[in-house]
């Protein structure tokens, strides 16, 4: 294949070979529609295809949002109900999803097996192309919004899925500031809207406007397909033309994004959803746009910038405003997926009444550093670190290849420079010797015409006005409706509702391409590891193939700790690295990890054991990982942190103090975003010592702890220095320690960690600890902010009489993309749901974003029910079966994969036991599953629930007679 050649009605534009890339880019253009794509051709395993279309939002009804939902919701070819759910539920893919951006709709699927990739291409293909939205208007009430009715005499409500999954998005207010400033920010262009959709807004949107947006813009002179690794081309390129693109002729409409104009001298005040009894304040953003889409290397400049002034507590922005007691904490970052890139600083927990004091303290530091000058040690650092960070990529690297390439691509820009970028970073070395980012800083976001500030101020009362309002707009509507709409919606709402309880035939469901079992191999792909012993260490090796890295895991036992203590050490692990050791000061510890830590991650991990509740394996973690040339520093450094930090100065004393608040804020926004999570812990903390360990170093009780040592900071103090200390003289020791290491290399020397983590003593540490927990099950419920809620039931296995076995993973698999999808998110409306059970016993339920939360725990009660038909109907088990096996081996990166392999060695769990596991799951029946319809049973009685949810579901908890607290 060369230029000009023309395959299946594509023409190659453009090949361009290149190291960076590790291979060549080909770019191609399909002759009759104008459709672009372009193939990353660089041998990786893994295949990955994404068709892009350019959606350029023109109100916030989330119009593209809800089409990305809707299109996956069955097509001409495939005429089930959800195809999408029907390929997480068969396929091996390593990627399956769908994103709505501000300016693009993507399409990304990935497999590492060449037949499962082509099925999933066809999949998507038809549903974006041929989706059943034309003549099924049931997805777009179900997936966007509709008034729910059951009977004229109801007060109707919303539902739909996208309508609460943005509930979800906006009870947090940093999305809603950032909602705000851009409105702000880009009045006159698209990025001015929510292109999620705004729950208040989503409403003015009808069917019609919904199918008028698709035809325009879900056209292939519209669309850009991105192809990256070892991709079959020409089938792809064949089907593409042969099935779908012959069915168009080009188009020449365009969506061409005007460039904003700056804003000048523009301040807005706005309000979110405060909770009684939080002293919660107020946030501040300052954003402008820095360039458009072009000056790459001026958007890395910015990052370097921000991080400069504010990464950490002794940053010059952070600093001043932190010593002034003007904030909490700042957040700065560079947007640049879009057009005209901005950065935002966000001030987090002040008072706006000292509004203009905060802008003089920014001002300020900002003038600090042009008067004596960037520290150039610290913008080296700050490159490295960013450097690292850009080649450290997530898995599947191809998805965010193709977004990188989208940066310049989607703009009519070429896709090669979207993709390359180590020629700014050379550029950005150079400049620090000249006068470059002092200019910058000279434009700095603070108090220039050009920048945009918005203060977002808690309200007590927001929440209840906001419910008020949606009760009236409802109220408003029904009393407006004719007979004639009333009977509409009633006859609407019946035949949705009879939709969601058919069941899709046979038929239907055997029209999606699949896999067989005899596509599954036997042997699992995952990790392996070998222990060994070195230097009187163990030592776990993993193989890995990314070259230039080494990943480190160093687990530090905690078996011999008080458990009393464990909150205090869970805590001490954010210390680590931003107060001072006793060679350097803080500003040179960020110095230090910036050039010589690629990655590095303190926490608390327990593991549970495979035979019994009581015990368990807790351990302090250090995840590290950096370039080979670079390892004997980073361990140095690592050694001096771990092994000579400063718990008691009064220096350390201020900054232990700061840094409390801002983790206590930022796990309060945790808990309100991921409340499923949180539920999940609290339930599990009550049958299982892991589970009491886990939840005192990870869960609610931890950030009540936290607060709590907030509150009686200086009674507390002393008492937390002294675990601190005894912890770094005593369990910082390789009497404690197991290594697990993953490179390229085939050596096994830790000659250098030993020598750094001497033995203290010749103490035995013990294996495991048996933590205490209640064994009572109990109902609780936290309340929190916003409009959204998440419902847990739970349990352990152990407790249940059940041991774990790979049937539960496949069970899983069927529960909460079958059962659970259609009950919890089809028909409860919820955004997300799922059951897990885990090798280490601990088992539940839980729903995210949930209209309903103790409608979705009838749900759960109901499970055993639910398996019985399953396991008497006549579909076959094999397609659960593999996407199971996919799911036991993910394509992860190198450091995360070791994490696996670490927690299956601590688990007691060999490579043979997961070939087995494989085997075993491989040679299921359906009748293998029945006996867990008990278990469900035995779950369900016990009634262990955890709501974490807004006022109106508490309320119910609350009349049940559940423990109630709040966030
Ligand atoms: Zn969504």
């Amino acid at each position: 294949m060369k230029e000009k050649d023309i395959i299946n009605g594509f023409e190659v534009t453009r090949v361009r070979e290149n190291n960076e890339i590790n291979g060549k880019l080909w770019e191609l253009v399909h002759i009759r529609t104008g459709l672009k794509a372009a193939w990353l051709d660089n041998g990786e395993n893994n295949k990955l295809f994404s068709i892009n279309f350019k959606t350029v939002p023109w109100d916030d009804t989330g119009v593209f949002h809800i089409l990305e939902h809707s299109v996956l919701g069955g097509s001409e070819s495939f005429p089930v109900k959800e195809p999408f759910v029907e390929l997480i539920k068969s396929s091996m893919n390593t990627f399956l999803n769908a994103m709505t951006f501000s300016d693009k709709t993507i399409f990304p699927v990935s497999s590492r097996n060449e037949k499962d990739f082509l099925n999933l291409v066809k999949a998507y293909l038809d549903g974006v192309f041929k989706p059943a939205i034309y003549y099924n208007p049931n997805i777009f009430y179900q997936e966007g919004w509709h008034y729910e009715l059951m009977d004229r005499t109801d007060e109707p409500v919303y539902k739909g899925v996208v309508f609460n999954e943005m509930k979800g998005v906006y009870s947090s207010e940093e999305s809603v500031l950032l909602q705000n400033i851009q409105k702000l920010m880009f009045p006159d262009t698209c990025y001015g809207f929510s292109s999620g959709g705004i729950p208040s807004i989503i409403p003015e949107l009808n069917y019609e406007k919904f199918i008028a947006a698709h035809k325009e813009y879900y056209h292939p002179s519209n669309a850009k397909v991105y192809l990256d690794g070892s991709v079959p081309l020409e089938k792809v390129l064949k089907m593409m033309d042969e099935e779908y693109l012959c069915n168009y002729s080009g188009s020449d409409i365009s969506h061409d994004i005007p460039m904003q104009k700056p804003v000048k001298n523009a301040e807005t005040v706005g309000y979110y959803e405060a909770s009684e009894g939080n002293e919660a304040k107020a946030l501040l953003g300052l954003s402008k746009i820095i360039c458009d889409w072009r000056d790459q290397k001026k958007t890395i400049a910015y990052d370097v910038l921000c991080n400069y002034m504010t990464a950490t507590n002794e940053s010059p922005i952070k600093k001043a405003l932190l010593d002034q007691g003007l904030a909490q904490d700042v957040e700065m970052f560079v947007d640049d997926s879009i057009q005209q890139p901005y950065v935002i600083m966000i001030v987090k927990q002040i008072d706006y009444d000292k509004k203009n004091q905060i802008i003089a303290a920014i001002r300020g530091a900002i003038d600090g550093v042009l008067n004596e000058g960037f520290d150039k040690e610290k913008l080296h650092s700050i490159l490295d670190y960013l450097y690292f960070e850009s080649k450290d990529v997530e898995e599947p690297k191809g998805l965010e290849r193709n977004v990188n390439a989208m940066r310049t691509w989607n703009y009519g820009g070429d896709p090669l420079d979207g993709l390359l970028e180590d020629g700014s970073f050379d550029d950005l070395r150079k400049a620090i010797d000249s006068d470059y980012y002092e200019s910058l800083l000279r434009e700095f976001p603070c108090d220039d015409t050009e920048t945009v500030a918005h203060y977002l101020l808690p309200s007590l009362t927001k929440g209840e006005e906001d419910y008020q309002a949606e009760k009236e707009r409802l109220a408003e509507a029904k009393n407006s409706w004719t007979e004639k709409e009333m009977d509409d919606i009633l006859a609407m709402n019946e035949k949705l509702a009879e939709w969601q309880n058919s069941a899709d035939s046979l038929e239907a469901i055997n029209s999606l391409p699949k896999l067989a079992l005899s596509d599954i191999g036997t042997e699992p792909a995952v990790m392996k590891t070998e222990a060994i012993e070195r230097n009187g260490i163990t030592v776990l090796k993993h193989e890995c193939d990314e070259s230039g890295i080494v990943h480190y895991q160093l687990y530090f036992s905690l078996a011999d700790c008080d458990e009393e203590e464990f909150p205090a050490i869970s805590f001490m692990s954010n210390l680590l690295g931003m107060i001072p050791t006793e060679k350097y000061s803080a500003i040179d510890l960020e110095k230090r990890i910036g050039r010589n830590m690629g990655y590095i991650d303190y926490n608390i991990k327990t593991f549970g054991s495979q035979n019994s509740t009581d015990i368990c394996k807790p351990y302090f973690v250090v995840s590290l990982s950096m370039l080979e040339e670079r390892e004997k520093d980073a361990i140095d450094l690592l050694g001096e942190i771990l092994s000579n930090t400063l718990y008691s100065s009064a220096e350390s004393r201020t900054m232990i103090k700061n840094i409390l608040q801002q983790c206590i804020e930022i796990m309060r926004q945790e808990i309100m975003m991921s409340g499923n999570r949180y539920g999940l812990m609290e339930v599990q903390s009550q049958f299982s010592s892991a589970g009491a360990a886990t939840e005192m170093t990870e869960g609610f009780s931890f950030y009540k702890w936290m607060k709590a040592f907030d509150e009686n900071f200086d009674a507390a103090y002393g008492d937390f220095v002294r675990i601190c200390e005894r912890v770094q003289n005593e369990t910082f020791d390789a009497n404690h320690l197991v290594v697990s290491v993953a490179s390229k290399r085939d050596e096994d020397d830790v000659s250098e960690i030993a020598d750094v983590f001497s033995k203290n003593k010749p103490a035995k540490v013990p294996e495991s600890k048996a933590v205490h927990y209640s064994n009572a099950p109990q109902r609780e419920a936290i309340q929190i902010p916003g409009g959204i809620s998440y419902a847990v039931s739970a349990g352990n296995l152990h407790r249940l009489g059940y041991a774990y076995s790979s049937e539960m993973d496949v069970l899983s698999t069927i529960l909460s993309f079958d059962y659970l999808w259609n009950e919890v998110r089809v028909k409860g409306g919820a955004y997300g749901c799922g059951f897990s059970a885990g090798a280490g016993g601990g088992i539940g339920f839980s729903s995210y974003r949930d209209p309903d939360p103790l409608n979705s725990i009838d749900v759960y009660n109901n499970a055993a029910a639910y398996i019985e038909r399953f396991c008497k109907d006549e579909e076959p088990l094999d397609k659960y079966v593999i996407s199971t096996a996919a799911s036991q081996e993910p394509l992860k990166q190198a450091r995360i994969l070791a994490e696996y392999a670490d927690t299956d060695y601590f688990r007691g769990i060999r490579y043979e036991d997961r070939v087995e596991m494989r085997r075993h799951i491989l040679q299921m029946k359906k009748s293998d599953l029945l006996k867990y319809a008990d278990l469900m049973n035995r779950v369900s009685q016990q009634k262990a629930y955890c709501v974490v949810g807004n006022e109106q579901a508490i309320a119910k908890c609350r009349d049940e007679g559940w423990t109630v607290e709040s966030l």
